[in-house]
C-alpha cells in the first residue's frame, strides 16, 4: 500500500513538473564560472604561465573572485602579478600583440623580461576618495622592459629621453590603449612618472 500511494505522490509530482510553463531560455549569459574558465583557457593559448586562485574579499570590499597568480605573459615578470583573470589575459595580450612587435621593431630583438611594481593592491587613489583599480586585482604597474640582449628600458629614464628607447615606449604606451581601458603614463601626471598604469576597470582613458 505504502509503495503504491509512493508512486501515486511520483505520478503527480511530475505531472505537475510537465504542467509547469517553461522557463524563458537562459543560455545568453554563462556563468562566472565558465567565464572564469574561458579566461583562464584564453591565457592558455597565449602561452602564459599562471596559477588560479581562490576568490578573496577583504572587510573594505578590496578583492576579486576570479583571480590569476601570474608569471609569465608568456615573457617572464620580474615576479609574480595578482590580478583578476580579464586584467592577466589583457597583460599576455600587450605583451604579443603590442611590446614584441614594438621591440622587434624598434630593436630586432625580443622583449625577455618585464618589469612591474605591482597588481592587486587594497588601497585608493592619492588624494580621492575612489578605490584604485589595483583594489580589484583590475590593474598592474608596469616599470620596464628587458631585452634579450639584456638591455633594460625604464619608463623612469627612457620615457623622455631621444631616440629607439622613448620611441619604443611611447610606441608600447599608444598600443596599450588598445588592449586595457585606462593607461596612464608620464605623460599623464607626475604621480606616473616612473611607471604605466594599465587597468580594465570601467573607466576609459588613455593618457599618453
Ligand atoms: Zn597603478
Amino acid at each position: 500500500m505504502a509503495r503504491a500511494v509512493f508512486a501515486l505522490c511520483m505520478l503527480v509530482a511530475l505531472a505537475a513538473c510537465a504542467s509547469r510553463p517553461s522557463a524563458p531560455p537562459a543560455a545568453a549569459v554563462p556563468s562566472p564560472q565558465a567565464t572564469y574558465l574561458a579566461c583562464q583557457q584564453g591565457l592558455n593559448s597565449t602561452g602564459a604561465m599562471f596559477e588560479a586562485m581562490l576568490p578573496m574579499k577583504t572587510r573594505e570590499g578590496c578583492g576579486f573572485s576570479e583571480g590569476i597568480k601570474i608569471t609569465a605573459t608568456p615573457s617572464p615578470l620580474n615576479q609574480p602579478a595578482v590580478l583578476a583573470c580579464p586584467t592577466a589575459l589583457a597583460l599576455s595580450r600587450f605583451d604579443l600583440d603590442v611590446v614584441q612587435p614594438a621591440a622587434m621593431q624598434h630593436f630586432g630583438k625580443r622583449v625577455a623580461k618585464i618589469h612591474h611594481v605591482g597588481g592587486y593592491n587594497c588601497r585608493g587613489i592619492a588624494g580621492t576618495r575612489k578605490w584604485s583599480q589595483h583594489s580589484y586585482g583590475n590593474a598592474i604597474d608596469v616599470i620596464g622592459f628587458d631585452l634579450a640582449d639584456g638591455t633594460r628600458i625604464l619608463v623612469s629614464r627612457d620615457w623622455r629621453a631621444r631616440g629607439a628607447r622613448a620611441n619604443f615606449l611611447h610606441d608600447v604606451a599608444r598600443g596599450a590603449c588598445q588592449v586595457f581601458r585606462v593607461v596612464l603614463t608620464p605623460a599623464y601626471d607626475k604621480a606616473h612618472h616612473d611607471h604605466f598604469h594599465l587597468d580594465t576597470g570601467p573607466d576609459r582613458l588613455c593618457g599618453i
